[in-house]
């Protein structure tokens, strides 16, 4: 099996690095070609307006979002779940527009940029794993089809829906694989 990992801005390297370490082969996804050969495909981290930026510009944005309505296997972390909500608050448009949510982006205000916090995540493992948020988002709003997979304090900061999965948070910047074991089952069963 073959995972994409979109590479046109941020943590790139971490998700390849998780994928290696679950021996699954990974290419690194610059054009619309490369979508072909993929069994899924993780939106990193980064910043959300220079990704989807770059996505226009390499006619990329359209290719993705028809990949993903067919059933492509997508999970998109932080900048990634920005990259695929319907609405962005404050924002006039969005990108890929495929996940019925609504984001709030830096949710956490400057006092909490970032920080890390353990949590267990029913369906995804059995204990308690940690999770790293920077400058993270917040799912606002979700539609019917929409499944909640972590809440802290109230925040809905990991949502499944379909073949889409979205956290606000970052599985490749921890040692921790049970994230990146869990895309891969929704990968293995498309
Ligand atoms: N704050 C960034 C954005 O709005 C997301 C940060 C991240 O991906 N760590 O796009």
């Amino acid at each position: 099996m073959k995972i994409g990992v979109l590479d046109l801005q941020g943590g790139v390297f971490e998700h390849i690095d998780h994928l290696k370490k679950l021996n699954v082969e990974v290419l690194r996804i610059k054009k619309p070609s490369q979508l072909k050969e993929i069994s899924g495909l993780i939106l990193p981290g980064g910043e959300s307006t220079t990704i989807g930026k770059i996505l226009r510009k390499m006619n990329l944005l359209d290719p993705i979002k028809e990949e993903i309505l067919k059933g492509m296997p997508v999970w998109g972390t932080c900048a990634g779940m920005i990259l695929l909500a319907d609405k962005i608050q404050d924002e006039e448009d969005a990108y890929l527009k495929v996940m019925n949510i609504k984001v709030k982006r830096n949710s956490y205000g400057s006092q909490l940029d970032s920080f890390e916090t353990y949590s267990k995540i029913n369906n995804i493992s059995s204990k308690k794993i940690p999770l790293i948020f920077i400058r993270a988002p917040q799912v606002i709003e979700i539609g019917d089809k929409v499944k909640v997979l972590c809440k802290l304090d109230d925040k809905i900061v990991a949502v499944k829906e379909n073949n889409m999965l979205a956290t606000s948070f970052h599985p490749e910047l921890s040692d921790d694989l049970e994230f990146h074991k869990y895309f891969l089952s929704m990968c293995r069963v498309k």
